[in-house]
């Protein structure tokens, strides 16, 4: 144990010390957190230590009462008698230890033969205690505490005759010699008049237990129907309760102890009428009280319910006197007994985590009332006779068990969820009310907070819309709820789009599982990946998949290196004396408009020339496809995709193909000059390195000998003057070496563009080739045919292969009708087909 206090500590203690000091009757315990009270409680801690310090021995005891665990509180009560063991029985002076003396000669049965002298310490020992006594001492604080949601449990404990049921019950006839029990239900109304800021319930119910049968000592009353199950106990997250076990309001005193009455009556009447013997059973009175508050409208509200337990007598019958029922009702006792004691002894044993509860219906019933979480008190009923000493004894031995156990008291709060509810609609209201004045205070106007309606969602998700389209520049912010929404709409809009796009692709384009080895090994034979499964010409090593998505960059990254380029482009292709006109936009290749093509092996920039492929729509591919005609017949099943890719290659696709060879080879050829730029730079670098150094050798020779100055101006030797020299024009060079480097590799970044998008294009091209060359049906293929009046790629190819007879005719009708042969009807064809493609296709034919 160390005295030094950190302030967290100190804290703690306080609180601790709150409690302490509420057990000892001092302060209540909201009042700790006072700073006056702190730090008298802080004096008191240090005084209290230093009294621990001196003496060990009341160490245990302080420690018992600070933890937020509780000592089970354990009385013995006397019953008084003219013919008290004096000898035998003493009392300490402290009122709570009683010392048990057995002479020699007396010693006899279970008595242990060598022992003859005990000692039990416990909370009070009650000799010739008057009923109000002992209310005062053993029920009052239990009882007031289930007020404020404790739960409660008082225990008679004893041997027939020593007093439980007077203890409990009192005498009926007597008032003034009333017991717990009623005493009880007095100080539970006499709290409920003195709390009028509370709304709170009673309501009880009497339980037997006899030779381990439940019987309900309130089923008489005329409004209880007769059971028709037997009772059973249940056990559910709020605690154990019996199902089938009548509860009662009640709402005074009075019907209170008539309920009382009633019970006791019959239990009386059962001992004559069922032949059971009263002091063979255990009795459970309990009394559950609701309190909620009635000022603050607050949904919480407290729980609780007092066991008040008159146990069967505890004397052990011995066997050779008892027959028949008599043996009956021993046997269930000493067992429901011994159970109680086991589960007494398991939950005094800080150890065991298993309590066993359910071994006997005495302690399943009691199950959340015995330790746990519940203030619990026991009071041990003995005889003062010499006569009795043995079963005092074993008393006593039970109550110093008990006196182990320790509890946890937790308030048992609940919520009301239809108060919760209107309490949050109050504060709804109230809170829409300070917005229409904040609203109305700030000049704006009225907005409604109310949640969207559906039409209001359709009206944000439009506004996203024209917002991501650009016709819209801003959306105006009104409130939370239409920030969220317009955030939740966006939402909506993206993964529609990318089910758009995914579905285009799968459309469009085969994919390949990357780790599908079968296909990437066939599409690696057919020259598009290299062995590590890259696109050919693909140095940073991209995912690669046939047909991926086109290529993107962000328009602002890519529009330097492409003017740059635009300018180098536009400047050969004067010297050319090319004639397309040069734009940006002619410039994306991602669409079939432009190609580049280099004409020299060292894929030199003055060598390309520009052709514009828009020509081409006038004149359908007729240089596209230079040996179409060559081209076999078609076989009856397709031909493996990475064959026809070959042969793709050197048909329609040659000079798709060639045109990304070139490509790569001047992207190759770009790198190898930034590199050797780079080299070209750092030996630059270097010898710039090596200038300054020798500067600073002659400046430092120059320090040494001695300066020379002519009309304040440095005078400097021959050879420090070529090394500056020297210096700047390395600097020079080095500023345009630097300079050529920046202007590679931004061509090299375009370049880059251009291949993959030539890879793209000639993978797509090669799609709709494969397609159209082993799938549209014969007849159609003239239609398809360079010079026919379908541009390859055109042709919804999915919807034509599946089409049906019909369809198929419908589709040769409308080529002969409504696609007559000429140039005009390509741009009607082309808005058709258009059509055709968002919508399913035979609904596009007229009279489909
Ligand atoms: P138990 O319930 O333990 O079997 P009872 O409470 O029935 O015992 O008590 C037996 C008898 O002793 C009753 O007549 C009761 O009135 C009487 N008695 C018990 N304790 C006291 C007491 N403290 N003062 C007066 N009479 C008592
Ligand atoms: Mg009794």
């Amino acid at each position: 144990m160390t005295t030094t206090i950190t302030s967290h500590h100190f804290l703690s203690t306080c609180s601790v010390l709150g409690s302490v000091l509420d057990l000892e009757g001092g302060f209540k315990q909201d009042k700790r957190h006072h700073p006056v009270l702190q730090a008298a409680c802080y004096l008191i801690w240090e005084l209290k230590l230093s009294q621990m310090m001196r003496s060990k021995n009341s160490n245990k005891h302080y420690f018992t009462k600070m933890g937020s665990r509780k000592k089970v509180h354990a009385f013995v009560r006397v019953r008084p008698t003219d013919d008290f063991a004096h000898e035998m029985i003493k009392y300490r002076d402290d009122n709570k230890t009683i010392d048990i003396h057995l002479k020699k000669d007396s010693r006899r049965g279970v008595v242990n033969n060598q022992q003859t002298d005990w000692s039990f310490k416990l909370d009070r020992v009650l000799h010739d205690a008057s009923q109000d006594l002992v209310y005062e001492t053993v029920a009052k604080d239990v009882v007031s505490q289930a007020l404020n949601g404790f739960n409660g449990t008082i225990m008679c404990y004893g041997q027939t005759g020593a007093g439980k049921t007077y203890t409990m019950t009192g005498a009926t006839e007597s008032y003034k010699h009333r017991g717990i029990l009623p005493r009880a239900l007095q100080q539970v109304f006499k709290m409920i008049e003195e709390r009028p800021t509370h709304a709170i319930t009673v309501r009880v119910s009497y339980l037997e237990i006899y030779n381990e049968s439940l019987f309900d000592l309130l089923s008489t009353l005329p409004y209880v129907g007769p059971s028709v199950t037997p009772m059973t106990i249940v056990e559910n997250p709020q605690g154990v309760f019996i199902k089938g076990l009548s509860v009662h309001l009640t709402s005074q005193e009075e019907d209170a102890f008539s309920l009382l009455f009633e019970g006791e009556t019959n239990r009386i009447i059962a001992s004559h009428t069922m032949n059971k013997n009263s002091s063979r059973s255990h009795c459970i009175f309990t009394i559950y009280v609701e309190a909620r508050s009635r000022t603050l409208s607050d949904e919480k509200y407290v729980t609780s319910k007092i066991n008040l337990v008159d146990l069967a007598g505890s004397e052990r019958l011995g066997k050779s006197r008892s027959e028949g029922r008599v043996l009956k009702e021993a046997t269930y006792i000493n067992k429901s007994l011994s159970f109680l004691e086991q589960a007494i002894i398991a939950l005094g044993d800080q150890k065991r985590d298993h309590i066993p509860f359910r071994q006997c219906k005495l302690t399943h019933a009691l199950k959340d009332s015995l330790g746990g979480n519940c203030n619990m008190v026991l009071v041990t009923n003995i005889y003062g006779e010499a006569a009795q000493l043995e079963e005092t004894l074993s008393s006593l031995r039970f109550a110093s068990r008990m006196k182990l156990v320790t509890t946890e008291p937790t308030v048992n709060e609940k919520y009301d969820a239809e108060r919760m509810v209107r309490n949050l609609e109050k504060e709804l209201a109230l809170l829409k009310q300070e917005l229409a004045i904040h609203d109305s205070l700030a000049n704006r106007t009225l907005v409604n907070y109310d949640p969207m309606d559906e039409i209001q969602i359709a009206e944000i998700n439009s506004q996203v819309r024209r917002y991501l389209e650009g016709t819209l520049e801003e959306i105006d912010i009104i409130n939370l709820r239409q920030i969220q929404e317009v955030f939740n709409q966006f939402r909506v809009v993206l993964s529609q789009q990318e089910q758009e796009v995914e579905s285009t692709l799968r459309r469009k384009y085969t994919l390949i599982d990357k780790n599908d080895y079968a296909a990437i090994s066939a599409v690696q034979k057919a020259g598009l990946v290299d062995a590590d499964g890259h696109l050919v010409g693909e140095p940073d090593g991209q995912g690669f998949g046939l047909g991926v998505a086109p290529f993107s960059t962000k328009p602002g990254k890519k529009s330097k290196s492409k003017k740059m380029f635009k300018e180098q482009l536009s400047s050969s292709a004067r010297k050319e004396g090319a004639s397309s006109p040069l734009s940006g936009k002619d410039l994306d290749v991602s669409t079939s408009k432009t190609q580049l093509t280099p004409s020299s092996k060292d894929g030199d920039v003055k060598d390309m020339v520009v052709r514009d492929r828009e020509t081409s729509n006038t004149e359908p591919l007729a240089s596209d496809s230079p040996k179409e005609e060559l081209r076999p017949p078609r076989p009856s099943t397709p031909p493996a995709k990475p064959v026809a890719f070959e042969d793709f290659k050197n048909e329609r696709g040659s000079e798709i193909n060639r045109i990304f060879k070139e490509n790569k080879s001047i992207l190759n050829e770009r790198r190898k000059r930034a590199s050797e730029t780079t080299q070209r730079i750092n030996a630059i670098k270097r010898e710039i390195d090596m200038t300054k150094e020798a500067l600073n050798l002659q400046k430092s020779l120059r320090e040494k000998q001695g300066e020379y100055e002519n009309k304040g101006l440095m005078i400097i030797d021959e050879e420090e003057f070529l090394l500056i020299l020297k210096l700047k024009d390395l600097k020079k060079q080095y500023r345009t070496e630097y300079q050529d480097l920046r202007d590679l590799r931004a061509e090299i970044q375009y370049c880059q563009h251009l291949v993959d998008q030539c890879r793209h294009r000639l993978l797509t091209e090669f799609d709709i080739w494969y397609n159209e060359s082993f799938f549209v049906p014969e007849d159609l293929q003239m239609a398809v045919k360079p010079g026919g009046s379908i541009r390859p790629g055109m042709m919804p190819l999915s919807k034509i292969v599946s089409l049906g007879e019909d369809d198929q005719d419908r589709f040769s009708q409308l080529q002969q009708t409504t696609l007559p042969e000429g140039p005009d009807s390509v741009s009607f064809y082309n808005a058709k087909v258009k059509m055709e493609q968002k919508l399913p296709f035979p609904t596009c034919f007229p009279g489909a």
